[in-house]
């Protein structure tokens, strides 16, 4: 499996959600958990995809310790904002690999703050990989429907 596949995956999951955004975890080539956006639904303003999956995560393992994402990648479809990589730092996933980035939902007239994925994880305590741009195009085309 390559990063476009488990993009793929989460192209289709973010459908789902109340916004087009997904979320999901990889371990050893192996889709975990998937999520998407529910905030509205949940009337939930912390119900990002990426929350959402790590909450599930943690909830399914009964375990709360920053060694339970060792080795776990997150793929997202749009770059994680502050709230989702904070919450990644904390978690101490392993990677983060996401589609669109924030610059690019700006442009499009979404609403973000201004601060990448990369400079958070830059000041952070853990070692996060962080790879961008894949299938960059496809995520933003589903804020077009
Ligand atoms: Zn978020």
């Amino acid at each position: 499996m390559t990063h476009e596949n488990f993009m793929r995956a989460g192209l289709t999951e973010a459908q789902k959600g109340d916004l087009p955004y997904s979320a999901i975890l990889v371990k050893d080539n192996q889709i975990i958990v998937r999520g998407f956006n529910t905030a509205q639904t949940d009337n939930d303003v912390s119900a990002h995809a990426e929350i959402n999956v790590l909450r599930s995560f943690t909830k399914q393992k009964k375990n709360y310790s920053l060694d339970v994402f060792k080795e776990y990648t997150l793929y997202t479809t749009c770059e994680p904002c502050p709230m989702c990589a904070a919450a990644c730092v904390w978690a101490g996933v392993s990677e983060i690999v996401f589609g669109a980035s924030i610059e690019q939902l700006i442009a499009i007239g979404s609403e973000q703050i201004d601060l990448s994925c990369e400079a958070l994880v830059a000041k952070e305590f853990q070692d996060i990989k962080i790879t961008k741009g894949i299938l960059a195009q496809e995520c933003l085309e589903l804020f077009k429907k």
